[in-house]
């Protein structure tokens, strides 16, 4: 799987990337309690592109932001921003935008010096800092907070100071490590728009967005560099990688998918009929990638569908298969319904059904796929 990354597509522009991670390892630690952070971390960002670097907890994804923005140093590998090697600059003078999941404001500072303190460092003229500190504030909505302390600011508030801090250097690589995680969900939801809006307005600046939250990555990406285990696993645009997962892992990690093993029957152009315990199934096959070896009949593989492509009825129709309810969730607009299906043992199918729907736990039911929403993964070098 990770040499397969390599086979990915090239970011959409053919002029110099504005972000290179070239090769990039970093290491923590000495002698026996070394370990590796971030192994061999290639990628490229494109100017005007967002990013996101997406994988669970210690993964490694702050530790490529850091890299990039000087906080900690590769034991080897180059990061360049255009065709400039940086490996060697101090932080300050890299001229990188970074925004933090903690705000990082200083407490005593009012928030016009906050925003104004990155452009002395970056030793700005003084006659421009007030119109640059006006302008970035003004970005972010926060122009009638200037004369606040970051205490007198709810945590959304005190995150887009932060981020105005940022903006105000104006920097052609802004870096963002889950600048939303400290958030409360209905903030989240309209920092996320904010964030949206605010890259729509900054056509120009490559952003590396840090996150483990798959709905942030598909909502402002262009595309996801997916991590795992200090490594890249697989690179796409949020598209692709959603609707073709390359591994069991990305689909998992992507939107809570249902991996069933399936093996390949008669494969035609991009479908396939899978055999899924003692049943058949017509099921995508995406194309491969590069290198990979093609559907061939016999092999096993994974289909991934997704929670909301599975129905359930309460009698037989054309197609169904009987289940049993294990469990069921109401989550608000929609109930997550698990099934135990006839002719699948040890698989557990969960299915996203619209608004509250209610299911005796061990009641029999019957369910559907619809043809060809199912998709093959490879397990080929995967987890
Ligand atoms: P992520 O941002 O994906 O959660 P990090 O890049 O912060 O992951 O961390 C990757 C790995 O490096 C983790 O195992 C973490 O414990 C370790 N790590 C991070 N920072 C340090 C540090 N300063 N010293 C030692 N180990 C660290
Ligand atoms: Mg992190």
């Amino acid at each position: 799987m990770r040499g397969s990354v390599s086979s990915t597509p090239t970011p959409p522009s053919s002029t110099t990337p504005a972000i290179t991670f070239d090769r990039v390892t970093v290491t923590y630690g000495r002698g026996r309690s070394a370990s590796e952070a971030l192994s061999d971390f290639s990628l490229r960002v494109a100017p005007g592109e967002t990013v996101a670097l997406l994988g669970p907890s210690g993964s490694g994804k702050s530790t490529a932001l850091k890299a990039l923005a000087g906080f900690v140093r590769p034991s080897s590998g180059r990061v360049r921003l255009g065709d400039r090697d940086i490996t060697d600059l101090p932080p300050a003078r890299r001229g990188i935008g970074v925004v933090v999941q903690s705000y990082a404001l200083f407490p005593h500072l009012r928030v016009r010096d906050n925003v104004a303190f990155g452009l002395r460092a970056h030793r700005v003229a003084r006659s421009e800092i007030g119109d640059r500190v006006t302008d970035a504030l003004s970005m972010v909505s926060m122009s009638a907070y200037a004369d606040r302390l970051p205490r007198e600011l709810s945590g959304g508030q005190q995150q887009r100071v932060a981020i105005a801090r940022a903006l105000a250097i104006r920097p052609g690589v802004l870096l963002l490590d889950e600048p939303l995680a400290a958030l409360d969900a209905a903030l989240r939801q309209s920092m996320l728009t904010e964030l949206q809006q605010l890259r729509a307005a900054l056509p120009d600046t490559a952003m590396l967005y840090v996150t483990h939250d798959q709905s942030e990555a598909l909502a402002l990406a262009d595309r996801v560099a997916v991590m795992r285990d200090a490594h890249l696993v697989d690179l796409d645009t949020a598209d692709a990688l959603w609707a073709r997962p390359p591994s069991t892992f990305t689909a998992a990690f992507l939107g809570g998918a249902n991996l069933v093993p399936c093996t390949v029957g008669r494969v035609s152009g991009t479908s396939a009929l899978v055999s899924v315990g003692d049943r058949m199934l017509s099921v995508t096959a995406p194309p491969r990638r590069v290198g990979a070896p093609d559907w061939a009949p016999g092999t096993s593989a994974m289909v991934c569908i997704r929670p909301h492509e599975i129905t359930v009825a309460a009698t037989s129709g054309h197609g169904s298969i009987r289940a049993r309810v294990t469990a069921t969730v109401w989550q608000g607009s929609t109930t997550r319904v698990t099934l135990a299906v006839d002719g699948l043992p040890d698989v557990l199918l969960d299915a996203d059904l619209p608004g509250r729907t209610e299911h005796d736990i061990d009641s029999a039911v019957w369910v559907t796929i619809a043809p060809g929403t199912g998709v093959l993964v490879s397990t080929n070098g995967a987890p």
